[in-house]
């Protein structure tokens, strides 16, 4: 783990570098010219100036040794600046995944030492044209080759898709069938046989290279098989998830706050109808303050996961799958909300906000699909629903009853309504055996991500209260500030879960007309109704706090 400090050391230099070498008309300018600006992404990894990548390597390997909550405070900062330049150091960090779960502790040194010592570019090979959800469908294949009776290395063929860095990559850890299953090569650049394609012409993160990569019969020593044993390349890859999903959910939440932070200013300037937009209640509460409460809703998940994947509790790669879920479809919102906040402008490439909806676009695609991620989320959920007799949200409810009981002010009563409807929701999809439609069981991780992220975001605005939060976490809000913010997304998730869900059972056939009424009771919709009052006033307590009117108010007084 990183010393605080160190960690705003870095984000410093990281702000002060991208202010000095990226201002918005360069990044304009690239992304018009559809250019990868490779020494910048190269001095990014220069462990002589900026090393960002030591962050995630290991000390033994000449790294800081970073955790999970120090990635995602990189990767926030990183997208804040420029996703497509956020990907290009991501590239890195997940070709060296395979390496960091599965090499053996001489190919760990070799290949991480590289990347500390000489700034070396990875790509991550895993898609194919025909294999992308569905990993386990790829045909790039790798044949032994042979020497007087031992393996003595690999012939790789095939291809793969959409592989980022995929044209300017030192190395690249590429996913291929050999005879005893899928693995994990080193392919370094230049190698007899290897080609890239031309960039592709994206639709957003343009200063990211993202190429097609062939492979004809290119050889590699049998000591580039990532931990020399045929057959764990999916294990490898699925061990990592939870990690680079967070990273994913990191880029999510930097680029949806870099649109919210540049409609903020936007609107007090701009006045229509004798006053700033800033003033608009129809406009703050539409276009602002929901996508404020989002992101901060999935910031709490992403803390919350990093914190537990730091203190050892495993990969999470559903908790993963959670943060990705919301962060990412949370910051596409967001970036969609602030075009219309700039009105015409928006919609112009003069303005960032215009690139920045293009970018965050591809969030919620790489790493997993959004639908993939409400795949994972569900059925993983849906066995600990099943083993607990439908008990799993339920109990998770009274945590929050109890947090209720002591922080009345965070949401918390509503967050354990939305996660009650929830358990009543999984409890009739059981018995009517819902899950066989594949809609029911993917809009249930929807509800569940939902859910667990209004308790987070309960007991994070709780946590601030007592001063507890972690140190390197973000301290926009103030505790009156994220309580507000807590009740705000605990009403909505709690609608959501009760009404959504009612929709989902009925329209499947697990309720009849006669069955409805008592089905609402149970989902305790009319207290979830109930918990709606006070919703305006606290939008407009939000409103206040982003404007920085409190702070004059409190000033003036
Ligand atoms: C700019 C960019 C950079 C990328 N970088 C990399 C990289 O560095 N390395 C790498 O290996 N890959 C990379 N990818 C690939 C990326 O991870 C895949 O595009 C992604 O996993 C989706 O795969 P696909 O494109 O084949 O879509 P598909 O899997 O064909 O999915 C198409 C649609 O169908 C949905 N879908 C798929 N399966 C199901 C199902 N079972 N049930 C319901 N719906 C389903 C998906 O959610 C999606 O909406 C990159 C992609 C892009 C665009």
């Amino acid at each position: 783990m990183i010393a605080p400090k160190t960690l705003k050391l870095s984000i410093k230099s990281l702000r002060d570098f991208a202010k000095k070498r990226l201002p918005e008309e360069t990044l304009l300018e690239l992304d018009e010219k559809d250019e990868c600006p490779l020494d910048i992404v190269r001095h990014m990894c220069d462990p002589d100036q900026l090393g960002i990548q030591l962050l995630f390597i290991p000390e033994d390997c000449g790294g800081f040794g970073g955790g999970a909550f120090d990635v995602y405070c990189i990767c926030e900062e990183m997208a804040r600046i420029d996703l497509g330049i956020a990907t290009a150091v991501l590239a890195t960090f997940l070709g060296s995944d395979p390496i960091t779960v599965g090499a053996t502790p001489e190919q760990k040194k070799f290949w991480l030492s590289r990347i500390a010592q000489e700034g070396i570019l990875f790509a991550y090979g895993a898609t194919e044209p025909e294999a992308g959800s569905d990993l386990g469908a790829l045909r790039t294949t790798a044949d032994r080759v042979m020497e007087d009776g031992r393996v003595v290395g690999y012939k790789i063929t095939g291809n793969k898709q959409w592989i980022s860095n995929g044209g300017v990559a030192d190395a690249y850890s590429v996913l291929a069938n050999a005879p005893g299953g899928p693995c994990w090569f080193v392919v370094e650049k230049g190698a007899k046989g290897f080609n890239h394609d031309e960039p592709e012409d994206k639709h957003g993160i343009r200063l990211s290279n993202t190429a097609a990569l062939s492979f004809d019969n290119v050889y590699v020593d049998a000591d580039r098989l990532l931990g020399g044993v045929e057959g764990q390349g999916l294990i490898q890859a699925q061990l990592v998830f939870g990690y680079t999903r967070l990273m994913v959910a990191a880029f999510g939440l930097g680029a949806g706050w870099s649109a919210v932070d540049r409609a903020i200013p936007y609107s007090t300037k701009r006045i229509q109808a004798g006053a700033p937009l800033s003033e608009k209640q129809g406009y703050t509460h539409k276009l602002i303050v929901p996508h404020v409460a989002h992101l901060e809703a999935a910031r709490a998940y992403i803390e919350e996961t990093a914190e537990r994947i730091d203190a050892g509790e495993g990969s999470l790669n559903t908790e993963g799958a959670i943060a990705k879920y919301m962060a990412t479809e949370a910051g596409n919102s967001a970036a969609e909300a602030s075009i219309q906040a700039f009105g015409g402008y928006g919609y112009t490439r003069e303005y960032m906000v215009e690139k920045i909806k293009r970018d965050v676009r591809i969030t919620t695609i790489y790493e997993g699909t959004s639908e993939i991620m409400e795949m994972t989320i569900s059925r993983d959920r849906w066995q600990l629903h099943l083993k607990t007799r439908g008990q799993h949200y339920h109990e998770q409810a009274k945590k929050f009853e109890a947090l209720h009981a002591s922080h009345p002010e965070v949401g918390a009563d509503v967050a354990a309504l939305a996660l009650h409807a929830l358990a009543e929701v999984m409890e009739k999809a059981r018995l009517a055996r819902l899950t066989r439609y594949q809609h029911i069981l993917l809009r249930l991780g929807e509800l569940i991500a939902y859910a667990e992220c209004a308790g987070s975001l309960s007991r994070r605005a709780a946590l601030t209260a007592e001063s507890k939060l972690n140190e390197k976490s973000n301290r926009r809000f103030d505790a009156a500030a994220l309580a507000a913010l807590a009740r705000v997304f605990a009403r909505e998730a709690a609608l959501k879960v009760a009404e959504e869900g009612l929709r989902w059972i009925a329209g499947a056939g697990g309720v009849n007309a006669a069955e409805i009424s008592a089905f609402e009771t149970g989902l305790g919709l009319p207290a979830i109704h109930r918990a709606q009052v006070g919703l305006i006033s606290d939008m407009d307590h939000i409103v206040d706090v982003l404007y920085g009117r409190i702070a004059k108010a409190q000033r003036a007084a």
